[in-house]
């Protein structure tokens, strides 16, 4: 079976401050009818807004952040295990830093134990170390991990699901007149370092880090598409019909 990463943001994952289990839960269910067709490798934030429905402590400090995302990320597991259940999918966390690409030995490390996961039709679960990575967790909201995962794992296609249709010719919460951009072939320089610009208290990436991802993705022959994480029948038209109804695809 072909393999793709899926990435879920925390903009997608949270409704307000809370993890949402409907949308949870929505995600499972997709995700189960994705594996009949693909193997599937989960890149999934929302460590520190699961631990910060625990312990409310100020997530702007960067020592509470990690300590909010060490209480979170067995929360997080856990809302998946549950949604996935009834698919009677098991799952596995695997939680990376950069550190784990950074030399073709660390790669197969990871890489193996991804292989026999997805042998098993396992579902792993990737997220950011944000506990120990200090300056990964100022970085990007898993944008770029998804792109690694994806190079790295042998997967042709990254999925960013967002709260967002897809990548538009501006900010389209500024602009109401912007308009998605369907297909992308190659993201301008310039357009790579804007600021970030997250909507959401609880993102980190905003679309410069999406473009990165993409940008990564285009050089290394793979292909990025980015959707909207509450509208799942995009996806599913896009993955399983062959449909591009809309989202932005960088190929
Ligand atoms: P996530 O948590 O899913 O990673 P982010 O909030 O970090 O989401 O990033 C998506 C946000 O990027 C959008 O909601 C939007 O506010 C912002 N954005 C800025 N410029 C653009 C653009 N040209 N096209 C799409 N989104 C943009």
């Amino acid at each position: 079976k072909p393999r793709i990463v899926l990435k879920v943001g925390s903009s997608n994952l949270c409704n307000g401050k809370i993890i949402d289990k409907t949308q949870i839960q929505a995600l499972a269910n997709i995700i189960s009818e994705l594996k009949t067709q693909y193997d599937v490798i989960l890149v999934s934030s929302g460590a520190v807004a699961s631990g910060h429905t625990e312990l409310t402590i100020d997530r702007n400090i960067l020592q509470n952040k990690q300590a909010l995302a060490s209480i979170g990320q067995p929360l997080l597991m856990e809302s998946y295990r549950n949604a996935f259940l009834q698919h009677n999918i098991t799952i596995a966390q695997l939680l990376l830093v950069w550190r784990d690409f950074d030399s073709r030995r660390h790669t197969d490390f990871a890489k193996n134990t991804i292989d026999t996961l997805l042998s098993h039709n396992v579902l792993p679960i990737i997220n950011e170390n944000d506990t120990i990575a200090t300056d990964e967790i100022v970085f990007g909201d898993n944008d770029r991990l998804g792109a690694y995962v994806a190079h790295y794992f042998g997967a042709k296609l990254l999925v960013i699901l967002s709260d967002i249709d897809g990548y538009f010719d501006k900010n389209p919460h500024q602009f109401p007149d912007a308009k998605i951009l369907p297909i992308v072939h190659s993201i301008a320089p310039s357009a790579l370092q804007e600021n970030h610009t997250p909507n959401e208290s609880f993102a980190t990436g905003g679309i410069v880090t999406k473009l990165l991802a993409a940008d990564f993705l285009l050089k290394h022959n793979r292909m990025m598409f980015l959707s909207n994480g509450r509208k799942l029948d995009i996806l599913r038209d896009f993955l399983l019909h062959k449909k591009h109804t809309s989202g932005t695809l960088f190929c």
